[in-house]
């Protein structure tokens, strides 16, 4: 429709102009896509069916003239109402001036909470006569400025029934039939002014379907670009010397990691520059995964890179790194405690192509470090690592092909929305005869017999951690809590169990100290705040006990519980937890159901909703005004295969899908993800 200006409406003045400008309101097009946030639903039930305490509907006469009273600065105004047969009592506050409307015999409608045992209402708000029908729907709108909320209705109401029949439809008419959804004007006018329940529901579901496929058409377009115009570095290696490493492999991979290669190897032939995210849970063998794709890149004459957190994990895989290959491949090992003329000799091997795979913590995005030809970087727990230090590794090749892994699953609704622009690559099966970490939910009372049951694992010769929240509002607590219980196991463990203690506040030479005595089994027990929660292997730990367990996330708690189960062993998770409520007793007792990643994560999702999930800023989640992808699931699924269909197949392109290409190509814009 053409831009009208909000003034056209009757009753918008200067002072409303401003305020709806501030709620980026302009013309009557923005208007009419300004939503309810809520729509409050009151239906009039019989007397018999209200519930004590809930909010309620209720349609009586006046019986007797209301008395008011005050106390203090309060009015009190009390009225008896007939309802069916019985005499309702109905309290108003604060608004003395509802004595001259609620006179006897006049008919009411009053909504408030309602006191089963008192017949009585203490009433929110009340209009003179009956409802229209026995279901009102009440559309609520965050508003700004002095704007009252009956205002913006009245200028909403004008708004729609002038204009809302010219609003155009945007996505084609068979789309509309096949989802049975309303078009544009008539879902418009619906979300603003509902006539029943079914048609507001229909009215969402339009729209959640809008802002899905908008979102996902938005993130195809830029993927299909990028894609087009960006040359990527094309790999050439035989297929059958890759082959024939994958059966020198003391192991056959699962067929999720199969798939998983497959994929990888596709995007490193192919002229675009790979962008993949690689999810799996601890031990589902993503790093044996990335590592047959590095001999692929070394076969084509290539280097690899491959970026990890820290100095433990860069020397765990280097170890095994060397393991997985013969001498003719030469790995090195890059991090900032190798120094001097060691440091010197490696960088020369790698700006030479000496080196066919290097391994190395932060270091490696230094200025000195120079690549003769880099093909592929694989970057371990890519959320450790920032955009900016991403995009300084991959300008060290030219547009090498980048693999991003992470242990954190992320649900596959959020995955979708957030990383549409990079392609998800899931191990979801564990390699065959892992043994099941088994799981256990105690209380603080049974804190004794869990450090006994530590001890006599500790007996046969294994390990544990214990480890304790990180309390974010008090550093000092956190500390403090740490080497309290640290003291305290101290005293508590005969003389041969020795016990270790890792925070925070130790800068990190001490930290992987402690580690390395703990991985050498100098150290049995290995107290801790959280910072043990990246990839640590010491498979001779097999209990993991973690205090106040009701404090971390469900994704934290699985993190911390992959540390254990990594040897032949049974190992053993206990979680202390008193949580209060119950969300927390069902996050502690989701952990004792499953040992599966992304049922957790999907879980989690459920219970703390898309913005925590990524904690904050990252999410990269979009605002959707009217969808939800934790529930709306389903129709996220539809949508995206529509988008993927529309840009793939070129529809985009057709007579009937204009509008949609213009809105698409003057919104899409890079997300800063991956990028
Ligand atoms: P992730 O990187 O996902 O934590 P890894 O690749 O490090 O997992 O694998 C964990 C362990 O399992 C390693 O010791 C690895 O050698 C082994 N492994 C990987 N894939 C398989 C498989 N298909 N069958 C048996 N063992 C495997
Ligand atoms: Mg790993």
């Amino acid at each position: 429709m053409e831009a009208v200006n909000v003034e056209k409406l009757k009753g918008v003045g200067e002072k409303t102009k401003a305020d709806l400008e501030l709620m980026g309101i302009e013309t009557v097009e923005d208007l009419l896509n300004y939503f309810p946030y809520r729509y409050e639903m009151n239906e009039v039930k019989p007397l018999s069916e209200l519930v004590h305490d809930e909010e309620v509907t209720l349609v009586g006469k006046v019986i007797h003239p209301p008395s008011v009273s005050f106390r203090g600065k309060v009015s009190r105004l009390t009225v008896a109402i007939q309802v069916e047969e019985a005499a309702v009592k109905a309290v108003v506050f604060n608004r003395t001036f509802a004595k001259n409307h609620l006179t006897p015999g006049k008919t009411v409608t009053l909504i408030g909470k309602w006191d089963a045992h008192r017949l009585q209402i203490t009433v929110k708000t009340y209009k003179l006569g009956q409802p229209k029908s026995d279901t009102t729907i009440d559309p609520l709108y965050s508003l700004k400025g002095k704007l009252k909320m009956f205002q913006f209705k009245k200028i909403m109401k004008q708004a729609v029934d002038l204009y809302a029949s010219k609003i155009e439809e945007i996505i084609p008419e068979h789309y509309l039939t096949d989802y049975k959804i309303p078009n544009r004007a008539d879902a418009i006018r619906a979300i603003h002014l509902p006539h029943n329940k079914l048609e507001l529901a229909h009215a969402k579901r339009r729209f959640t379907y809008e802002e899905f496929l908008l979102f996902q058409l938005k993130l195809h377009y830029l993927k299909d670009k990028n894609r087009k115009t960006n040359e990527g570095h094309i790999q050439v290696f035989p297929q059958d010397k890759v082959e024939q490493y994958k059966a020198s492999l003391p192991f056959q991979l699962t067929d999720d990691q199969e798939k998983v290669l497959t994929d990888i190897l596709k995007d490193m032939r192919a002229p675009y520059q790979m962008s993949r995210l690689l999810q799996g849970d601890v031990g589902s063998g993503k790093t044996a995964v990335a590592t047959i794709a590095l001999y692929a890149t070394v076969l084509s004459g290539s280097q690899g890179a491959f970026m990890v957190p820290t100095e433990i994990l860069a020397e765990q895989h280097f170890a095994s790194l060397k393991e997985m290959f013969d001498d003719s491949m030469h790995i090195v090992l890059l991090t900032s405690s190798i120094k001097g003329k060691k440091r010197k000799a490696i960088l020369e091997e790698i700006a030479s192509g000496q080196a066919n795979i290097v391994i190395g913590t932060h270091s490696l995005i230094q200025e000195e470090v120079i690549f003769k030809d880099l093909g592929l970087i694989i970057i371990d727990e890519q959320h450790r690592f920032g955009v900016k230090q991403r995009r300084m590794l991959r300008k060290k090749g030219i547009h090498p092909d980048v693999l991003f892994m992470t242990a954190t699953p992320i649900p596959r609704t959020l995955a979708i929305t957030a990383f549409g622009d990079i392609d998800v690559s899931t191990i979801r099966q564990l390699p065959a005869g892992r043994k099941e970490i088994e799981t256990h939910w105690v209380t603080e009372s049974y804190f004794d017999r869990v450090l006994s049951f530590v001890q006599k694992n500790i007996e046969k010769g294994e390990q544990a951690y214990i480890v304790t929240p990180l309390i974010e509002e008090s550093e000092a607590f956190d500390y403090q809590n740490a080497i309290d219980l640290f003291n305290n196991l101290t005293q508590f463990y005969p003389e041969h169990i020795k016990v270790g203690l890792l925070h925070g506040r130790m800068n990190q030479e001490e930290k992987e100290e402690m580690m390395r005595q703990f991985a050498n089994n100098e150290i049995q027990i290995l107290v801790s705040t959280t910072v043990i929660e990246v990839g640590v292997n010491v498979p001779n730990a097999t209990t993991m006990v973690i205090v106040n367990a009701d404090r971390f996330g469900l994704s934290q708690l699985h993190q911390l519980r992959g540390r254990v189960g990594r040897g032949s062993k049974q190992s053993y998770c206990i979680l202390i937890a008193e949580p209060k409520g119950e969300v927390g007793k069902e996050r502690m007792q989701i952990m004792t159901e499953t040992n599966d990643g992304f049922e957790l994560s999907e879980a989690d999702l459920k219970l703390r909703g898309p913005g925590d999930f990524f904690g904050n800023k990252q999410s990269g989640v979009p605002d959707f005004k009217v969808a939800d992808i934790v529930h709306d699931y389903r129709a996220l699924d539809v949508a995206r295969e529509d988008a993927a269909n529309i840009i793939y197949n070129g529809l985009i392109n057709e007579p009937a899908y204009a509008a949609l290409k213009k809105i698409v190509e003057e919104h899409a814009v890079f997300t800063d993800q991956f990028d």
